[in-house]
């Protein structure tokens, strides 16, 4: 499946609506909480499996969202970081 249409609902929610018409809905903190980048990965491994990031309000909004390749999209949050890429099947798991 590939994305036909993303928007942010509310300063709140990734909505993701998938070629097939069905609909993810992706809460922006869980979003920005799961960055698969490695220096989110590293932090997360750093602090052990009870380690609760909190975020500020730019961490968690969405300045821009481009198409990687064929199977991925690439997230820049306000507060300038842009190393997260986010897989479809990746934006699929986290949705439900
Ligand atoms: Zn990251």
């Amino acid at each position: 499946m590939i994305p036909k249409k993303i928007s942010i609902k509310e300063n709140k929610n990734l909505n993701i609506i998938w070629d097939n018409e069905t609909l993810s809905e992706i809460n922006l903190a869980k979003l920005r909480k799961e960055c698969p980048c490695a220096t989110c990965l590293s932090e997360k491994e750093k602090n052990g499996r009870k380690y609760i990031p909190l975020f500020n309000g730019d961490q968690i909004a969405v300045a821009k969202i481009e198409m990687v390749g064929h199977y991925a999209v690439g997230i820049t949050w306000k507060d300038g970081h842009n190393t997260g890429i986010y897989e479809f099947k990746h934006l699929l798991k986290l949705a439900n």
